[in-house]
């Protein structure tokens, strides 16, 4: 048997189980064409997965393995490859991903594994069978299930690796053709990405794992595990993971919860996949509203926290979990733009994006959503801000034509509009009346 074994989401040696196969092997990446040609240039992600692929290379070949990488799309690279067996992969679930395994399915046998999640889609179903759409009956069940779940590492088994010309990236679209092994040469740029290995980031969480359900909201403390980027590209196990917290006992109970809030999202866009762009609940749909969405991605809305949040992504690629909720509250409910346009917003800058965290989150926050903040709950970015960043470290960081005003001031709406900061707008929007016109908005439909 003769296999192709295609990393995606899982672009590591340790606890994988795509190399738990023995027998003739061609492990492969494929740099899809029909996903790069609509990135920019500098894009964060594609520079961290060459990052990762060179060193998922040399791991491999640590194993009497290597990898071979395409640059086309994979429709092209499974034309080229029509002497295999059998492609085995693991599974990913959003429409693009599903509609592309399907395609390459009617070409050669397709073997699913699972990996990217903690539980199959349909391992946690109510009695009846049915899917759940509230996350808390939800989470009971799968934390029950966890008790049980076989968390063990994936063994490697002896493979045999094909003959093949390893070096540099081989392009297929019209011709075949030879890439050098670099960034540039499939048209991006390299990025100044701070990359920490995930074993490491995993070792300090375990050290902070008691602050982390007290203090996971505040601004100025890092205290969560920042391993949402390496989950999202596989380069550490959810198993690893899940084995080394859950041996510290119930002090890790809180963010094994959220664990299963990220299996929750991915299990409700496989069992409902129109959410990724449709509400899952009501019509309302937004106002279009091109001056203000300008506003808001130029970080130029005069709320502060919501102008630091859209910088810390731009300038980052991530946003702190908190912040983010607060930004996709005051888009949809105080700005009230299409949830669509923040999810896409989201979508290009951020370094850990996942369909199915950022879809529906954004429908969480804009009360659309598989089990969704309810519509008459609006935060309100200044309490938020004077409860989780009171000495407006985090503002100021990102916002310096602040550093000269008072916290409580800057905690202060009616402050903001009455006086002329340099270089920094007033806000566009009254909070209080904002939120009351959403409210009374979604109580009529
Ligand atoms: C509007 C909005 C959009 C978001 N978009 C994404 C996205 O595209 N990709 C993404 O990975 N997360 C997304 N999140 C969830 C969350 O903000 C990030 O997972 C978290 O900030 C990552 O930091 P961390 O790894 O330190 O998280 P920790 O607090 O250490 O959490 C551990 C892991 O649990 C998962 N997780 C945590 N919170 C959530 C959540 N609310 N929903 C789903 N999974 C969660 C992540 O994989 C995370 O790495 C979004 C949240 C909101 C409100």
């Amino acid at each position: 048997m003769k296999r192709v074994l295609w990393f995606r989401r899982d672009l590591r040696v340790k606890d994988n189980p795509l190399l738990t196969f023995g027998g003739e092997v061609l492990p492969i990446f494929i740099f899809d064409e029909n996903i790069l040609r609509n990135l920019q240039v500098d894009d964060r992600r594609v520079a961290f997965i060459f990052h990762y692929l060179l060193k998922l290379k040399s791991d491999l070949q640590n194993i009497g393995l290597d990898l071979k990488i395409f640059y086309g799309t994979p429709e092209a690279v499974f034309e080229h490859l029509s002497e295999f067996d059998e492609v085995v992969a693991s599974g990913d679930y959003d429409s693009y991903a599903k509609n592309r395994d399907l395609h390459i399915s009617h070409k050669l046998h397709f073997r699913y594994l699972h990996d990217t999640y903690i539980f199959k889609p349909k391992e946690i179903l109510k009695d009846d069978g049915s899917p759940y759409f509230v996350f808390t009956p939800f989470y009971k069940k799968a934390r029950v299930a966890l008790n049980t779940k076989d968390l063990q590492e994936k063994k490697i088994a002896q493979n045999i690796l094909i003959k093949s010309d390893y070096n540099g990236i081989t392009k297929i679209n019209a011709d075949i053709s030879k890439l050098t092994l670099d960034l540039e040469s499939i048209g991006f740029i390299q990025q100044n990405l701070k990359i920490i290995d995930p074993q490491k980031k995993l070792d300090i969480f375990k050290k902070n794992i008691s602050k982390y359900s007290q203090m996971r909201d505040f601004l100025d403390v890092d205290v969560s595990s920042n391993l949402s980027v390496d989950l999202r590209f596989g380069t550490i196990s959810i198993r690893e993971v899940l084995r080394e917290v859950l041996k510290l006992g119930s002090i890790s109970e809180a963010f094994v919860r959220q664990l299963i809030f990220r299996d929750f999202y991915a299990y409700a866009l496989f069992h409902t996949p129109h959410v990724e762009n449709e509400n899952y609940k009501y019509s309302f749909n937004g106002i279009e509203d091109e001056q203000k969405f300008i506003a808001f991605c130029s970080a130029k809305t005069g709320v502060p926290i919501v102008d630091a949040g859209v910088r810390e992504l731009l300038t980052t690629g991530y946003m702190h979990n908190r912040v983010r909720m607060v930004v996709a509250s005051f888009f949809t409910k105080d700005l009230l733009l299409p949830w669509q346009w923040g999810e896409r917003f989201f979508a290009k800058h951020l370094l850990d994006y996942d369909k199915a965290s950022n879809a529906l989150s954004w429908q969480w926050s804009a009360g659309t959503g598989v089990d969704p903040q309810p519509y008459f709950r609006v935060f309100n970015p200044y309490l938020q801000n004077k409860k989780f960043d009171k000495e407006t470290f985090y503002i100021k960081r990102f916002v310096p034509e602040l550093l000269a005003i008072e916290s409580k001031n800057i905690h202060n709406e009616e402050y903001l509009i009455s006086t002329d900061i340099d270089n920094y707008p007033k806000p566009i929007i009254l909070h209080k009346e904002a939120s009351k016109k959403a409210v009374a908005l979604f109580k009529n439909l």
